[in-house]
């Protein structure tokens, strides 16, 4: 799903890469935990998939297309195909829960009737079901996530990014979070998350790629936070 090939990226002006050649590989269907510490690479990672910024070298693929040569014209299509989650939510604040999601579907050019559907389904994937006329403000942070994951699933993305999606959530609600992506991933997304939410990596032991320095200082199946624990 997602292919790293000795990718660095220097910004202008700037001393040493943000990504110094990093090759990786991420497979369809897998969950991965993108950990480092501030400034070691995990948003110019995740904003190089998305195609808002190339690479200096290297190649990149997702879902088998080479990002870095897209045409810029297939930039939508590869967006569409990438469901994003952030940590402040950044749902329409004017626009209902159902409002959010519908959203999303008109976007992508669906027709009304088919939006009425999908909307109560994929509300009901996400745990919420009877807050569809909620307005955002409402919402605890827990159920704001909730609709995000939502909007961000409407297209049944194969990949799924998400940056620090529990960072402004307790560890409860975290956790709650947690389950919501687990089920989407089981619904064969494949989901990569940066964090440094150690309390919910370590509980999940899933895989775990450790950016420093903007390459790549540890890859582990099942794995914990903190190394050689
Ligand atoms: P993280 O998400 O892990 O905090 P970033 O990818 O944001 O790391 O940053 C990696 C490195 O690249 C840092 O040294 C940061 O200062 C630098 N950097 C990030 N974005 C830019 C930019 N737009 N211009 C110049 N340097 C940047
Ligand atoms: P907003 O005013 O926030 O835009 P609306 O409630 O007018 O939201 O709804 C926008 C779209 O969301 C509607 O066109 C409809 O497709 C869908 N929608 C609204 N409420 C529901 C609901 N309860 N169940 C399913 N879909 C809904």
């Amino acid at each position: 799903m997602i292919e790293l090939q000795d990718v660095t990226k220097r910004y202008p002006a700037s001393g040493r890469p943000a990504l110094d050649r990093i090759s990786l590989t991420v497979a369809a269907g897998e969950f991965a935990f993108l950990i480092g510490p501030s400034g070691s690479g995990k948003s110019t990672l995740l904003r190089l998939l998305l195609r808002e910024d190339v690479p200096t070298s290297g190649i990149i693929r997702v879902d088998g297309r080479d990002v870095a040569r897209l045409p810029r014209r297939k930039v939508p299509g590869l967006r569409q195909r990438i469901g994003c989650v952030f940590q402040d939510f950044r749902l329409l604040p004017k626009r209902s829960v159902a409002g959010n999601v519908a959203f999303a579907l008109e976007v992508l050019g669906r027709k009304p009737a088919e939006i009425r559907t999908a909307v109560p389904e994929l509300l009901e994937m996400v745990g919420l079901q009877g807050k569809a006329e909620r307005m955002p403000h409402e919402l605890s942070g827990g159920e704001q996530q909730r609709v995000a994951i939502a909007r961000a699933s409407v297209n049944r993305p194969p990949l799924l990014l998400a940056d620090e999606p529990t960072g402004n959530l307790d560890p409860d609600t975290s956790r709650e979070i947690m389950q919501v992506l687990e089920r989407i991933n089981r619904g064969g997304t494949t989901v990569l998350m940066a964090t440094h939410d150690d309390s919910i990596v370590d509980a999940m032991r899933r895989r775990v790629i450790e950016l420093s320095d903007g390459t790549v200082l540890r890859d582990e199946s099942h794995a914990v936070y903190g190394a050689g624990r």
